[in-house]
């Protein structure tokens, strides 16, 4: 899979020299969280406080490049499924935006056509499938709904389809749970591939699979992302799994990006003690791990990020500065970092 993912790499290095494909610009989210019958008791009595907010996606830019695989990494909750359906059009942004192939996401311009063009492979495809349709079904329904295929048409589609993700023809008469894990992310990737879409966005789409699986699906988007010359943001919490797909990694921490540069720069020379301990916490066969170990400390409640920097509680290195002011990015345009160690003089 190395071999494969660095022959990729040459040939995507080139896609970077060309404009972005999509910009987010200084997005936030914030969730305005229920309270539970006892708060609302006291809200309604005018004691106990009022509605409660958490910050899920923190002022965030990202510049994607066309054609290029683009890894966003963190532990759960840091954010990233929400930016990444942030990036889909699924949940709109509280404030900033997404720029797609120049033209802002919610902008009233955009046509039922042109949304098209984004598509979203999910991580747990047994959710997203239905249960009582068909493969076929499943596969070519949006295609005819959107007029990309006639009806008549569709047994031949779904065939080709499913030859392109590696399954066999009959697969399109079959119902999804007659099929293993992989085989269901790979009917998932056949219907996002269904509306001809130039752009992915995959929400942990080898989480739940075995690791002999994940190669083989991760090898089945490099293939894609060339013969199809696709554009795609990839979710993960597993660095490891971003390394041999990626051409560009941001980690995510509590909301906001702490680190980003081309991913072999960030493999070779992470700068962040965030980005070091997730590495340092990866499997790895030559450090006798076998399966991703958590990061030592508590992840903090969104509801009250730490002071300062975000991960000083947990952070090995941290100075006294840490925990008051808040570090900002810095860096050169392709390798940026939020720490108060990569600034001169900061203690
Ligand atoms: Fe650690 Fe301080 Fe850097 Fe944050 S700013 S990552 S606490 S050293």
């Amino acid at each position: 899979m190395a071999s494969c993912a660095s022959e990729m790499k040459n040939t995507r290095g080139m896609s970077e020299q060309v404009a972005s494909f999509m910009r987010i610009e200084q997005v936030t989210r914030r969730f305005e969280m229920r309270p539970g019958a006892f708060e609302s008791l006291l809200h309604r009595l005018g004691v106990g406080a009022g509605p409660q907010f958490v910050t899920a996606v923190d002022n965030v830019s990202l510049n994607i490049a066309r054609g290029s695989i683009f890894g966003l990494v963190g532990e759960s909750g840091c954010g990233k499924s929400t930016l990444g359906r942030i990036a889909a059009r699924l949940l709109p942004a509280t404030s900033g935006r997404v720029i797609f192939d120049d033209i802002p996401l919610d902008d009233g311009s955009l046509t039922p056509a042109a949304l098209l063009r984004l598509q979203m492979v999910f991580q747990n495809p047994m959710a997203s499938l239905n249960p009582r349709q068909r493969v076929m079904d499943i596969i070519t329904e949006g295609a005819i709904y959107h007029g990309v295929i006639a009806r008549r048409q569709r047994t031949d589609f779904a065939v080709s389809l499913l030859a392109e993700v590696g399954l066999s023809a009959d697969a399109a008469f079959r119902l999804p749970h007659q099929f293993s894990g992989g085989q269901r992310q790979r009917i998932g990737i056949a219907r996002a591939l269904s509306v001809s879409p130039d752009f992915l966005i995959c929400d942990e789409p080898v989480a739940a699979l075995d690791v002999s699986i994940q190669a083989q699906i991760i090898n089945l988007l490099l293939d894609l992302s060339r013969n199809r010359n696709l554009t795609m943001l990839f979710i993960s919490h597993d660095l490891g799994v971003v390394r041999h797909l990626c051409d560009r990694v941001a980690v995510m921490y509590l909301g906001q990006i702490v680190e980003q540069a081309p991913a072999a720069d960030l493999f070779a020379n992470p700068r962040h003690p965030y980005t070091k301990a997730l590495l340092e916490q990866a499997p790895s066969i030559k450090a006798g791990r076998r399966a991703y170990r958590p990061i030592e400390g508590e992840i903090p409640s969104p509801f009250a990020p730490p002071k300062g920097c975000r991960f000083h509680p947990r952070c090995p290195v941290a100075v006294e500065r840490c925990g008051r002011d808040a570090p900002p990015q810095t860096g050169d345009e392709k390798h940026l970092a939020r720490c108060w160690l990569l600034n001169d003089g900061s203690r």
